[in-house]
């Protein structure tokens, strides 16, 4: 591996949506770079969690694919980038001769690159001409962005900076572990609560998060729902609506307000199990603190019902006039590295940049002339990503997929089902920057570009965009997701050009998003070089770029907030005699997403090596399970095995396992594809299962 640049490089972390700010400078050992956190990024401040420290490990050629493969038989063979790509397009070709455009899908990653995903979402609309495209953020963060979308007419994760979280006076944070997910964040807990603030918690475990916490709340798994109308029924009857802000600011109160109703206190105890002096002091600590905040993340959103959720959240912040001004308001903390951005510009199914709609009919004009197509060209909507992965292969489903950054094998629901739909298609193509358990069912594997070896654009979870530089050359025969869209685009006879330039693709995508709600026209790498810290929308370039996007009006199209009435529904699979148990996924420190990058970096696997099972002392004694008992999980989807690790931190009810595993590990073997009815979000954080010791 050659290194042509000798200077220290500012970019940022690959991993998280918190994109911390580091140095990479040249190394001399077996790791080329050296990686150092910046203290001039004001979001991480000079701190970074073990993965961030250790990314620079995956720029190891041992690790890492450096050339492209094809299908021989069982085996996945190396070969020449034109022998791989000339088999995909023909593969391609093939496939929608037989059975039509829509028999090729697309499936992205919200880890990819604004530029990367945007061209992702051009190459499948102008090339392929296809509508089945979605992305793995579909399991992420689709659910609080359809809520913010209805709720506020815009999606941007937080509304505001992460400085502002520090500085209300009460937040409450359901259903995130920042400790474990992205540990710098926790110095924004750290400062509200030595400002005075109170900061409640809401999370069936106590974790390193929850720690901090003034207040714990730890309703039963999927019940967060009922918790919140439990909440807004206390602040209705106990006369504490902030009456002026709802009359100035919102719509649609009394419907919200009738059905909150229906959620009296001890209802609500008997569903999540919260007591209700402690409901009490939630809500009197909430309404008499002059600021307030309330953040989801995926243990509250996950769930078969996640937009009701996240509704139920947003009206209790109206309700309670926490919302709209300064240091308030409700915002939802995104979770991969572009979560954001990824979600913005066009691999979501009924998505076109600029967080246009696709079935907007002056949304198409605009891009289609952006693109040089006709309007009429570009297909409607397709299959969000479970339905879209439980599709192929089968009858009008589709039977070619191309997966760019993702890992599906092991990070969709019900997995092992998901592995079966790879494994009937026709033709697997997988770019990616190692041989992740997605890639190792492909024809074909496409060595890609990561992180330190190419320029483009993240949008962290602030809604801040952020340019990555790259600080090292890749190695021989490593090319670009961008280069490889370009590549299939020659070879498919594509009526549009596609740039293989980062600079340039992000040019494109700036008259892309000109004047849709994600604006980023005013966005340059000239502005993001000179270290300007852009929030979109950026209109112009003469715009500062807009860090709190609330405060003067909600971006519906009276300015007015929406309140949306919303009743508790539960987890769609309840425990029975045959599957006793809970049971609710997540994440630890040292492992990221799916696993395929971290679990190659030997600092993380000697901190974090396997899965585990966490449940409480009196279930495991119940069991005859002690610490390292090897125990199995089964749900009506299938099974995991995995030492079990004993904690008084879980409910009795309840266990935990985290997902970052494959195999006989993976905790996707059971989740629960019961999809939320809007967002298509499954229910990955609460199923039924039973224990058994093998
Ligand atoms: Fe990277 Fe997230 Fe860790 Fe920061 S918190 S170093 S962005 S993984």
């Amino acid at each position: 591996m050659s290194n042509s640049r000798s200077e220290a490089t500012h970019t940022h972390c690959p991993y998280c949506a918190l994109q911390c700010g580091m140095t990479l400078t040249p190394a001399t050992g077996y790791i080329p770079l050296e990686v150092a956190p910046r203290t001039d990024f004001p979001v991480n401040a000079g701190a970074l969690c073990g993965k961030g420290w250790s990314a620079a490990s995956l720029l190891r050629p041992e690790v890492r694919l450096t050339t492209p493969l094809v299908r021989d038989g069982d085996q996945l063979v190396p070969t020449s980038w034109d022998t791989a790509l000339d088999r995909i397009a023909a593969g391609i070709q093939k496939v929608q001769d037989h059975h039509g455009r829509d028999a090729v899908a697309v499936f992205g990653g919200g880890g990819l690159t604004n530029e990367k995903a945007y061209s992702l979402g051009k190459f499948a609309r102008t090339v392929l001409r296809t509508s089945q495209i979605d992305y793995n953020g579909r399991f992420c963060m689709s659910a609080a962005a359809a809520a913010n979308n209805a709720a506020f007419g815009m999606d941007r994760g937080l509304p505001f900076p992460l400085e502002d979280v520090a500085r209300t006076d009460c937040l409450i944070l359901v259903g995130s572990n920042l400790g474990e997910t992205m540990p710098p964040a926790l110095r924004y807990l750290s400062e509200l609560v030595d400002n005075g603030g109170t900061l409640i918690t809401v999370d069936p475990r106590r974790t390193r998060t929850t720690e901090r916490a003034t207040l714990h709340l730890s309703p039963r798994p999927g019940t967060d729902a009922a918790l919140a109308l439990g909440l807004l029924h206390l602040v209705i009857v106990e006369g504490l609506v902030d009456e002026e802000f709802v009359a100035r600011r919102t719509t649609g109160f009394p419907a919200a307000r009738a059905a909150a109703l229906a959620y009296w206190p001890e209802r609500v105890e008997e569903i999540t199990g919260v007591p209700v002096p402690l409901m009490r002091q939630v809500v009197a600590r909430f309404t008499s603190a002059p600021t307030g905040m309330v953040l989801t993340a995926r243990g509250s959103e996950q769930h078969a019902s996640g937009v009701a959720t996240v509704h139920a959240w947003i009206n209790f912040c109206l309700a309670t006039g926490k919302a709209g001004r300064r240091y308030c308001g409700y915002g939802c903390l995104t979770g991969q590295g572009n979560g954001q951005g990824g979600r913005e510009h066009g691999q979501k199914s009924d998505q076109l940049p600029g967080y246009r709609r696709i079935d907007d009919p002056a949304a198409r004009v605009h891009v289609a002339a952006v693109w040089g197509v006709d309007p009429d060209t570009i297909p409607g909507p397709g299959r969000p990503a479970y339905q879209l992965l439980d599709s192929l292969g089968r009858d009008g489903g589709p039977r070619a997929l191309l997966v760019f950054g993702s890992n599906p094998v092991v990070s969709a629901p019900r997995a092992s089902h998901i592995q079966q739909r790879l494994r009937a298609l026709d033709l697997l193509v997988v770019a990616d920057v190692v041989l992740s358990e997605t890639a190792e069912l492909a024809d074909v594997v496409l060595p890609v570009t990561q992180w330190a070896e190419e320029d483009g654009t993240t949008t962290n979870l602030e809604g801040r965009v952020l340019l990555r530089r790259r600080a090292i050359n890749p190695p021989d025969g490593v090319r670009s997701d961008l280069e490889v869209l370009a590549e299939l685009a020659k070879r498919l006879d594509s009526p549009v050009p596609f740039a293989t330039d980062p600079a340039e693709v992000f040019q494109e995508l700036r008259r892309a998003s000109a004047g849709g709600i994600a604006d980023y026209s005013g966005i340059t790498y000239a502005r993001l070089a000179r270290g300007e810290q852009l929030f979109w929308p950026v209109p112009s370039e003469d715009h500062p770029g807009t860090p709190r996007v609330f405060e003067e009006r909600f971006a519906t199209p009276d300015g007015r907030a929406r309140f949306i009435p919303v009743t508790h529904l539960g987890p769609a699979e309840a425990p029975d005699a045959e599957y006793p148990l809970l049971l609710t996924t997540g994440r630890v420190l040292a492992q990221y997403q799916s696993g395929a990058q971290t679990r190659r970096v030997p600092q993380l696997v000697e901190a974090a090596p396997s899965a585990f099972v966490e449940l409480h002392p009196h279930l495991a004694e119940r069991h005859g399970v002690t610490d390292g008992t090897l125990v199995r999980l089964v749900s009506r989807r299938g099974e995991m095995t995995a030492p079990a690790r004993l904690s008084t931190r879980i409910r009795p009810d309840t266990v935990f396992a985290p997902f970052h595993w494959p195999g006989q590990q993976r905790a996707n073997n059971l989740t629960n594809p019961a999809l939320d009815p809007v967002s298509s979000m499954p229910e990955f954080k609460v199923c039924a299962v039973r224990l058994e010791v093998p």
